[in-house]
Parts: C-alpha cells; sequence; structure tokens
C-alpha cells in the first residue's frame, strides 16, 4: 500500500528530527523514515555520551562552507538561544564546559527524549528500520506535484521530500551516500566530500620520533597552511595526532600539507632562556624544558636528537634561535587521516549553490529539500554541527 503524507523527511537524525516537529506544528501531516532502529543514533554517540548540542557563540564564522554567507539567514533566524530556550522549557540539566559549549549532565538520551517528545506533540509519525531505495518525482515535468519514494518498509507519496540523511561518518551508525544520490538524480551538484574533525595519522619515521607519547596532551596553537589557527590541546596518541586542536585543524588540512604546531603558546622561548641564563645557569636545557612541558615529551626530542642536553649558560645565540624555530614552529606532515570511521563530520556535499539559503528548497526541483550535514556546510568542533542541524531543520520546516 501507497502511503499518503504531507511532508517525508528521511533522516531521524538531529536536523531531521528538528525539521519533523516544526513542520507538525504547522499542521503538516509528517513522516520520517530512518534505516535504524531507533532515532538520534549519532546524537546519543556524540560528545561522548553527553551531547555537545550546541554553542553559545555559534557564529557564520564557525562554519565551512563555499559560500560562507549561506549559513547566515537560518542561524539568525532559529539562534543558539533558540535552542537553549527549547531545552530550558524541557527542564534539561546542562552544563557550560569550555568556549560556549553546552553539554548534556546525565546523556545524549536526554536529547533525543525531547525531540521525540516535540515529534510526537506535533503529531509526526516515524517509521524506523526503513531503508530508502528510490526516489520518484510523481510528475515528469517537476512541476511540483510530489514525491515517490520506496523503502524496505512501506512506500510514501508526499508534497514535500526532506533529505536529512547526513554525512558519510560512522558508517557503522548507518551512514549512507543516499543523500548524495538523490541530489545528482535531481541535477544537482554535489561537491567532493571528505572526513573532517578527525585525528591525523603519521609517517612511520614520525611515529618512530613519538613512539612512547601516547596519551600526552598539551596545550598549543596549530596553524594550517592557509592562516587558520586554533588554540587548544593536542593529543599524542598510538595511532597518530588527536585532541581538539588536531580535529580542528582536520578541516582546513589537505593532502601533502604540513601542519604547524607552537608547543609553547603562552611563554616565548627566548625570554624563558634568558631567564634560565641568569637564575639556573648549571642547569640542562633538558631539565629547564620539562618545567614548561611534559617530561617525556623533552626526553624524546633529545633522544631523537632534535634538542640538545647541553647546560642553559652553553647555549649559542644560534642554538637559541634553532629552540625558536623548533619549539614555536613545530612541523608536523600528516601521513592521512583516520577517515569516516572515527571523523565527528563530512566535508562538502550538496552544492549550497542549488539551495535557497532561507527555505534549504532545491532552487531547480520544487518540493525537494536538503537539511544538515549532507549539505556544503561544516561546523567547527564545539556543538556548531548540531546548532546547524537545528536552524536548517527549523528553516526547512517553516517553509514545506
Ligand atoms: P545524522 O544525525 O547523521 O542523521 C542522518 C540519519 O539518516 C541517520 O539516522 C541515518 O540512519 C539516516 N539514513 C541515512 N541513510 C539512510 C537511508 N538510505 N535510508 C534511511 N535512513 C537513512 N556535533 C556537535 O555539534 N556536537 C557534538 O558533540 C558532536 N559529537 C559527535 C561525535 C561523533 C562520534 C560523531 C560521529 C559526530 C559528532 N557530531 C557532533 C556531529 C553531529 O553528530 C552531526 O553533525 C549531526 O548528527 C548531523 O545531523 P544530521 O541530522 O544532518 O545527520
Amino acid at each position: 500500500s501507497v502511503v499518503q503524507t504531507d511532508v517525508l523527511v528521511i533522516g531521524a537524525g538531529a536536523a531531521g528530527l528538528m525539521c519533523a516537529a516544526t513542520a507538525g506544528y504547522r499542521g503538516k501531516s509528517v513522516t520520517i523514515v530512518d534505516m535504524g532502529k531507533k532515532p538520534g543514533r549519532k546524537i546519543l554517540i556524540s560528545g561522548g555520551g553527553r551531547c555537545n548540542f550546541t554553542n553559545e557563540n555559534a557564529r557564520p564564522e564557525n562554519y565551512l562552507c563555499q559560500n560562507p554567507h549561506f549559513v547566515k539567514s537560518a542561524l539568525s533566524r532559529y539562534s543558539a538561544q533558540d535552542f537553549i530556550e527549547l531545552v530550558d522549557r524541557h527542564g534539561l540539566a546542562y552544563h557550560h564546559k569550555t568556549l560556549g559549549q553546552l553539554f548534556c549532565d546525565d546523556s545524549a538520551q536526554d536529547i533525543v527524549d525531547i525531540l521525540m517528545i516535540e515529534c510526537d506533540w506535533a503529531g509526526v509519525n516515524i517509521a524506523l528500520r526503513s531503508e530508502v531505495l528510490s526516489v520518484t518525482p510523481l510528475s515528469e515535468d517537476e512541476s511540483g506535484q510530489g514525491y515517490q519514494v520506496v523503502t524496505s518498509g512501506d512506500t510514501y507519496q508526499c508534497q514535500s521530500l526532506v533529505i536529512a540523511s547526513g554525512g558519510l561518518t560512522m558508517p557503522k551508525l548507518g551512514a549512507t551516500p543516499i543523500g548524495y544520490k538523490i541530489a545528482e538524480q535531481f541535477g544537482l551538484n554535489v561537491l567532493p566530500t571528505m572526513a573532517a574533525l578527525v585525528p591525523f595519522t603519521l609517517h612511520d619515521h614520525d611515529k618512530q620520533r613519538f613512539d612512547g607519547l601516547s596519551g600526552i596532551s598539551l596545550p598549543t596553537v596549530v596553524t594550517a597552511d592557509d592562516g587558520t589557527q586554533f588554540r587548544e590541546n593536542i593529543l599524542f596518541t598510538h595511532r597518530g595526532l588527536s585532541g581538539p586542536a588536531i580535529l580542528q585543524i582536520s578541516s582546513f588540512w589537505r593532502a601533502g600539507q604540513a601542519v604547524t604546531i607552537d608547543l609553547l603558546p603562552d611563554s616565548p622561548i627566548a625570554e624563558l632562556v634568558k631567564e634560565w641564563r641568569q637564575n639556573s645557569p648549571q642547569k640542562s636545557l633538558k631539565n629547564l624544558l620539562t618545567t614548561v612541558l611534559p617530561k617525556r615529551l623533552v626526553e624524546a626530542m633529545v633522544n631523537n636528537k632534535e634538542l640538545t642536553d647541553k647546560v642553559i649558560s652553553q647555549l649559542s645565540n644560534e642554538e637559541v634561535t634553532y629552540l625558536q624555530q623548533y619549539l614555536h614552529h613545530w612541523q608536523i606532515k600528516p601521513n592521512g587521516t583516520e577517515g569516516y570511521r572515527t571523523a565527528e563530520v563530512t566535508l562538502g556535499g550538496v552544492d549550497t549553490d542549488e539551495l535557497s539559503s532561507k527555505t534549504f528548497e532545491a532552487k531547480n526541483a520544487k518540493g525537494l529539500f536538503f537539511i544538515g550535514e549532507v549539505i556544503d556546510v561544516t561546523g567547527w568542533l564545539g556543538g556548531y554541527n548540531f546548532q546547524f542541524a537545528w536552524s536548517s531543520g527549523v528553516a526547512c520546516g517553516q517553509a514545506v
């Protein structure tokens, strides 16, 4: 049998649930289909299980998109403050962590529960275990006569079709390229995709250099080739480099490029050396450096002969210049990234030039909408990606 619905949303993730509730409140009949056994699976594992559900300071500058203006409208019409008001109405217990990031006190399940309650109140019908198999327009002339969607469950006919199928990260959680395929089927341009907010892997020689450093975390400023900088921690892992600064910079890194890391962002080494020469001239550079850097890291640098173990009073000015370059402009050339398996988001996707920034409707396919991560909008680490899911979901839900 064929189920009729005003709006069909593909994907019961952050964007799809938000869009469905918004459209349902407007009196539309709304159905969400999702291949998963439960809704919001990525929300549940996000933020280490506590879901960093928004960022108080979310601004257009926090997003990568080929058209940097594209996110402005949706973000201003449904801001982080609006989502905070929603969770406040539901009595969510949450806290501010750092840099404007808001997390649940208890569990990410609380966010899914809120969205499910909203969908319930708005009369949204959710069909789980329903994988989308095909989409066809109901009329050949694209005059907006709606769409037919065949799933592994029911078949649906709808006036408005919303694609909220997400990106390619975490294939184990049901990520599929269906959204890109539908876009291409209707002639929309899809920009190349790439894993982002993802740890770096290292070349063998670097793995050897950093052997034994796994678990060390330190505050840095990391700079990409294009000049983008993040001041956050890096973390050595047994596979390579991670930590918030590395995840952030991974969105700006391209294969073959190096990243530059300031290992002592708050203490110019030249000044430290001056001080040390006066106060502890007989101490070794290695010992003194361990007062400002993790001991194991300093030892590895000395063992690798990248740093001298001289007594501080014997350091030449040339050696101080070298130290300055080495510690403040430490260069690493990653071998690659860990890829979609561990990445948090997908760069690229449906070209925003094809979409209205007000409604998220395809300019050349009436009644077809794309929201959330499937489109070429990628937020920084820190709750920005969920905020875009909420903002694009609401903007679209008001327009379908
Ligand atoms: P999704 O949430 O991915 O939802 C897409 C849905 O579509 C899925 O339920 C999927 O099952 C369904 N689907 C796909 N293909 C089909 C098909 N063929 N048929 C039927 N259904 C289909 N962002 C933050 O802002 N804060 C965080 O703390 C955070 N932590 C993260 C941690 C991890 C480990 C990961 C992987 C991501 C994290 N993110 C975080 C990013 C965030 O989860 C995503 O940006 C966000 O979930 C995107 O929402 P979406 O609704 O567009 O897509």
